[in-house]
């Protein structure tokens, strides 16, 4: 990607310090769940089994003891390279995006991307690195572990600094989906379906989220370099869901995908690449 006149996005915040483990209201929320259904029993052996593994249980409890993780604004500078190229390229979707709304006579409210290491607190719960980018609609945040890129490179084999506009993007192509009232418009659709229809919805709005990334990559001719989609597809296709079981050692069974195939997501990147018109990116009507 030539992101070198990228201006960096100034919507960050960087979190420090541990989050508790179970984030929100932690234990102090959970336990009281499980007493009501498997009895105090039940509460002793979640207790036992979080001192086997280390963790010290009153730290879990709603801010009892635990450091609640601080969010810092440091000026670019003392950010990280992976840092710095993810705010340039959260920049450059504002600018992108800001266009887009601006077209239908909207203004863009652009979302803040947050960085935090292992673990760190959502306004949707524990954000922990085992869970990858993800996007919170409660406060529309994105939360990046910036150890997943280096994850990502090792374990899904999908090098290259495309990848992280695209999952940058993609995150963005979810916010997009909050403002304009379509995530909402699904999740109340979810509540009425049966499990299968329901990740069916969450596959659409996954390939929508792709194909809005390809659509922001689509529109900044400057950013494209030669080899830069075949990294994209690369990525694209080493985090499908039927890859990703695959290599769990499981037979991929579409009905529980809730991202969409390898060959899907590849498709959907595709469509916005090429097209560059976020209209195109409909995948709730007609074949996907
Ligand atoms: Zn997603």
């Amino acid at each position: 990607m030539r992101l070198d006149d990228e201006q960096e996005s100034s919507h960050f915040e960087v979190q420090s310090g541990r989050g508790g483990g179970l984030g929100g209201g932690g234990l102090g929320m959970l336990l009281p769940l499980i007493g009501s259904r498997f009895g105090c029993g039940g509460i002793a052996v979640v207790l036992i089994i979080l001192v086997v593994m280390g963790v010290n249980p009153l730290s879990l409890v709603g801010g009892g003891g635990g450091q609640p993780a601080q969010t810092e604004r440091p000026s670019t500078g003392e950010l990280t390279d992976v840092q710095r190229t993810s705010l340039k390229v959260l920049g450059s979707t504002e600018r992108r995006w800001a266009d887009i709304f601006k077209a239908e006579g909207q203004q863009y409210p652009p979302p803040t991307l947050v960085f935090y290491s292992q673990n760190g607190q959502s306004g949707c719960g524990a954000a922990q690195s085992a869970m990858g980018p993800f996007y919170c609609p409660a406060d529309q945040r994105i939360y990046l572990d910036t150890d997943f890129f280096r994850e990502m490179e090792t374990r899904f084999n999908a090098p290259g600094d495309f990848p992280i506009g695209y999952i940058i993007a993609h995150e963005v192509g979810h916010h997009i989906q909050t403002v304009t009232g379509e995530a909402d418009r699904i999740r109340k659709a979810q509540q009425r379906a049966s499990e299968a229809e329901g990740n069916a919805l969450q596959v659409k709005m996954e390939l929508q989220a792709d194909c809005y990334a390809g659509v922001w990559a689509a529109r900044d001719t400057n950013l494209m370099e030669p080899g830069d989609l075949e990294e994209g597809m690369r990525a694209a296709e080493a985090i499908g869901d039927d890859t990703l079981q695959k290599a769990a050692g499981r037979r991929p069974v579409p009905e529980s995908f809730t991202h969409g195939s390898s060959a899907q997501r590849m498709q959907w990147l595709r469509k916005g690449l090429s097209t560059g018109d976020p209209d195109q990116c409909d995948t709730f009507n007609g074949a996907i």
